[in-house]
């Protein structure tokens, strides 16, 4: 393996531990769907604010942040990619309803 795509194995390894410790502080689903795969799981912010905190720092050290926080559990919650992204446009209840109701439920 080449010194650069051993570093990259490295970082790639590193951010998934670091992604993976940050649902275990807050809980491996999402708070809406129940969505488990880790994969597609994403970290909300519940009071919003969310894109202006990924425009002052990196992913990396808000994921960081998020460790050190011990108020973490009251600012960030679980949601998966398709959860939050409908977030930015509704309340959690009628993404809960559209679930409910939706016909490939
Ligand atoms: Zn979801």
């Amino acid at each position: 393996m080449s010194d650069a795509l051993g570093n990259l194995f490295r970082v790639v390894s590193w951010t998934a531990k670091q992604h993976r410790r940050v649902l275990d502080l807050l809980g491996c689903r999402c708070a809406l769907c129940g969505e488990t795969e880790a994969l597609f799981l994403t970290i909300d912010h519940i009071n919003g604010g969310g894109t202006e905190h990924r425009r002052r720092c990196t992913v990396t050290a808000m994921r960081t942040a998020i460790i050190n926080d011990p108020d973490a559990k009251k600012k960030y919650r679980t949601l998966c990619m398709s959860c939050n992204m409908a977030a930015a446009r509704c309340t959690d209840d009628e993404i809960k309803r559209a679930i409910k109701e939706s016909i490939y439920s």
